[in-house]
């Protein structure tokens, strides 16, 4: 194989498409029927420098992740003196620094409760985590038949098997390893909004459920709030309030999973606080280094962790080789740090206004569903899936980097983003919307 940078820039980038395409696997494609994809050389602030030399606004954080923006000083700084020191190191029988402080300014930002935090590799390994974690809590409490968990549709967790099991039974992938995922109990989404109250008539479905289950369930795990990836839905706190008040009165542990939702997004630190609830366990990841390295974690009560740590085997049974990973500690106490040393809350509020004056155009346009905005996350639903890769395409050839799915054009700039490139996402948005949207409610798309 010939090394592709010995070439002229041109030809540089059709070498690389050449080897991607010849070997690379990208997340939800076929290796035959491929998507095209675009080759970046770099990225920081909150641009995208393709190959070819354009530049791309990016709205997309990387999947939630980068909220400072790329190639941020004081997170190469802090990744840059770990470095020096180690770059990692098992987490068995050592400990260390970044990993300490790590997880005691978790413990410190989450609900009062969550004394205890597991460290592991990435978002979907943190739900497994959680889930045996209810499992063998329900296992040493003398519930033992209680192996099951309720969730609400529309929710996404991750696409590991027992992630996947909660993940929505439609959007998800059940149809697919139906003969293989544990059969799990679904209520129907919540259709109460952020900003309303929650009727008895709005819960009633999910009370039904959880009491006719309760015997065999574990926990109940969510997104609090914000369900995203399964669909971009914002329901109401008092919703989520009076799930915590049903799953305390039937024993079931209730499991928050704030992957997404973490660091700010929702425009509270953690979503869990617009209902003023605390978990029994909660999933932390994307945001938690800044969107530089993959880390996760989870985050247990005391009662969780005491009980099942007096129960049989003694232990939790789970233990990551690159737990605790020091790099990606040092770094996430670095975001974290700059993500508290500013007026965050004033910065997200501002993200906030940007987007729901700059989206509002799109509520008139044809084949628009609904237009949502909650903290640093805009939604466009439209009334059918998007073309996605003429979408995708016609994006770039408006300068900025933003990546629908389904029937969702969505955006979720990095925190860093300014007002004039929050004035540009928000214009390629409804100009794509409108191209589109006509041929939607048309029935060209
Ligand atoms: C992305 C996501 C996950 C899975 O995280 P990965 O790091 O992709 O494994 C789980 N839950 C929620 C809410 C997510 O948004």
């Amino acid at each position: 194989m010939t090394d592709p940078r010995q070439d002229n820039p041109q030809s540089h980038i059709e070498r690389l498409l050449a080897l991607d395409k010849a070997h690379a696997w990208h997340p939800y494609t076929s290796t035959i029927d491929r998507d095209p994809v675009y080759p970046v050389r770099a990225a920081s602030g909150c641009e995208i420098e393709l190959m070819d030399g354009r530049r791309l606004i990016d709205g997309m954080s990387s999947w939630w992740c980068a909220i400072h923006g790329y190639n941020h000083p004081l997170l190469n700084a802090a990744a840059i003196e770990q470095l020096g020191q180690m770059s990692h190191i098992m987490f068995g029988g050592l400990t260390h620094e970044p990993a300490v402080t790590l997880i005691q300014r978790l413990v410190q930002i989450t609900p009062e409760p969550l004394q205890t935090v597991f460290l592991c590799d990435s978002g979907s390994v943190s739900v497994e985590v959680a889930m045996k974690m209810a499992l063998q809590y329900q296992q040493a409490a003398g519930q033992p038949q209680r192996v099951r968990f309720m969730t609400i549709r529309s929710g996404y967790h991750g696409d590991t098997f027992d992630a996947m099991s909660v993940c929505d039974p439609v959007t998800g992938m059940h149809s697919l390893f139906e003969r293989v995922l544990p059969k799990q109990v679904f209520a129907p989404a919540p259709t109460v909004r952020f900003g309303e109250p929650c009727n008895d008539a709005d819960i009633a479905d999910f009370s039904a459920l959880i009491s006719r289950h309760a015997e065999q369930l574990a926990a109940v795990i969510l997104e609090p709030i914000v369900q995203g990836a399964g669909g971009m839905r914002f329901y109401s706190a008092h919703y989520l309030a009076r799930v915590r008040a049903l799953c305390d009165q039937f024993g079931v542990l209730l499991i928050a999973d704030e992957i997404a939702t973490g660091f700010g997004r929702s425009g509270r630190l953690f979503a869990c606080e617009h209902a003023g609830i605390s978990p029994d366990i909660m999933t932390l990841g994307k945001a938690l280094t800044g969107g530089y390295l993959t880390a996760a974690a989870t985050l247990a009560t005391t009662q969780v962790a005491t009980t099942i740590s007096a129960g049989e085997p003694g232990v939790f049974m789970h233990g990551p080789t690159f737990m605790g990973n020091p790099l990606a500690c040092a770094i996430a106490n670095a975001s974290i740090d700059l993500l508290l040393g500013q007026d965050w809350q004033g910065n997200i509020a501002r993200i906030q206004t940007m987007l729901s004056t700059g989206l509002a155009p799109c509520r008139e346009l044809p084949g628009v569903a609904d237009v949502r905005v909650l903290g640093g996350i805009g939604v466009v639903e439209m009334i059918a899936p998007v073309p996605m890769r003429e979408v995708q395409q016609r994006f770039v050839e408006l300068g900025v980097w933003v990546r629908p799915f389904g029937r969702l054009v969505y955006l979720m700039p990095p925190y860093v983003i300014s007002n004039e490139q929050l004035r540009q996402l928000c214009q390629a948005t409804t100009t794509v919307v409108q191209a589109f949207g006509q041929r939607m409610a048309e029935g060209t798309a």
